[in-house]
């Protein structure tokens, strides 16, 4: 069997300017910037240098079946830009017939030229932030581009994948964004759905550290749609896009029969991954290791990689992914949720042992059990849809409750 990661995420950490809720590490060029030559393009292309050495200095190259350029603003870049990085892909490590090569663009970030660009460049599936198609939604959360780019960038993509030259796409939305009640969401989500994406992700809005969001929170200037609101939004969510034929494979994530991200998927279920660039994390075989987030920082990573021959893909090939706690938790937001007898028994507990910490994690999980937030069919448990999901933060804090309680 071969034990190699199949799956690779490269992160591309430019954007035009930062969103008022993003923390990622991402690096901000302005409204003007053009990467292959003019502004911004040195930045851009001494990144790429440094991103093509790391991609080349994994020793245990293997054929990869999925890969998928994220950010960041991905979309910033030519599309020679992009070919440049599958190619090197399909060079040093080869690409599987049928492999799903995704990317995630942005309306306002790139023309139809460029989508034809990134379609010969290799990319098959593309992933449209379109967070909002309100204009005061937008421009409350700090986003660059205008409905009117969104709705041209999804009749472009619906154009490619109608007429077959892409596989599949997906448009994603932001839940519970400041302006966002039930009405407007309503009007998101039913204009989303005219375009008939075969893919839809749907993020609820976190309130994260160091982002304007947060400040204005900390101020009590941030108003947010209520709790009660927030739990309507994602009800109708679950009712609007299943009667229409959507699967909400995951908490986030809802597609049409055969467009689940099998790159998305190997996160989930705890399949190794190689990763590349700034701030991004691997985990070929279950230990985590996350590049710096700061350019001067990440560049000396990489320069230090080749100097003492490191191999940033780690070599402990025996490590089985992640702690049992991790495992649950990933697990849990799949549809199909866990099996749990099959991950206690990866622990290698004796049998007295395996079955003293089910019990104990049984009553951990009764009430939600009972109150039909979680479901049980034999040894697999997974959430309830909607509410299970909606609610599922109360089953995982007593899940990890009960894993520091057992070690
Ligand atoms: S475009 Fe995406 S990655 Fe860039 S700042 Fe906005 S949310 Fe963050």
């Amino acid at each position: 069997m071969n034990k190699f990661p199949r799956s690779a995420y490269v992160h591309i950490p430019f954007c035009h300017r930062r969103c008022f809720y993003c923390d990622f590490a991402v690096i901000p060029l302005g409204n003007k910037v053009e990467t292959l030559q003019g502004y911004g393009s040195k930045t851009v292309k001494e990144y790429l240098n440094f991103l093509h050495k790391e991609i080349l200095s994994i020793k245990h190259k293997s054929s990869l079946s999925t890969i998928y350029v994220g950010g960041g603003t991905p979309s910033i870049l030519d599309p020679k830009q992009i070919e440049d990085l599958i190619d090197l892909f399909k060079e040093n490590y080869g690409i599987d017939y049928g492999a799903e090569i995704s990317m995630e663009i942005d309306p306002a970030s790139f023309n139809q030229d460029d989508l034809y660009g990134y379609i010969n460049a290799g990319i098959n599936r593309f992933s449209l932030g379109v967070q909002s198609f309100n204009n005061q939604i937008l421009k409350k959360a700090g986003r660059r581009h205008l409905r009117e780019d969104a709705e041209r960038s999804c009749t472009w993509l619906k154009g490619v994948y109608d007429s077959g030259l892409i596989k599949s796409w997906s448009l994603d939305l932001i839940q519970n964004l400041p302006l966002s009640g039930f009405k407007e969401w309503q009007d998101d989500l039913k204009k989303a759905i005219t375009f008939s994406p075969p893919h839809i992700s749907i993020y609820d809005l976190n309130i994260e550290n160091g982002t304007v969001f947060k400040k204005l929170e900390n101020l009590g200037k941030l108003k947010l749609p209520s709790d009660e609101e927030a739990f309507r939004n994602s009800e109708s969510t679950h009712f609007i896009l299943k009667n229409i034929g959507y699967s909400r494979y995951e908490i986030s994530n809802y597609s049409l029969p055969g467009h689940q991200s099998r790159h998305n998927r190997v996160y989930w279920s705890g399949l190794g991954w190689w990763s590349f660039g700034q701030g991004s994390t691997s985990s070929p075989w279950g230990e985590k290791l996350t590049r710096p987030r700061v350019s001067k920082e990440y560049k000396e990573w990489v320069i230090r990689q080749f100097e003492l021959n490191l191999d940033s893909s780690l070599t402990n090939q025996d490590f089985v992914y992640g702690e049992l706690d991790e495992k649950i938790m990933l697990g849990l937001r799949l549809k199909e949720g866990i099996d749990i007898y099959k991950f206690f028994e990866e622990q290698n507990w004796e049998n007295k042992k395996l079955e003293i910490n089910f019990r104990k994690l049984l009553s951990k999980w009764e009430r939600f059990l009972e109150s039909g937030l979680l479901v049980r069919k034999g040894n697999r448990f997974f959430l309830s849809d909607p509410k299970g999901m909606e609610l599922s933060n109360q089953i995982l804090i007593s899940m990890f409750e009960w894993w520091d309680e057992i070690n």
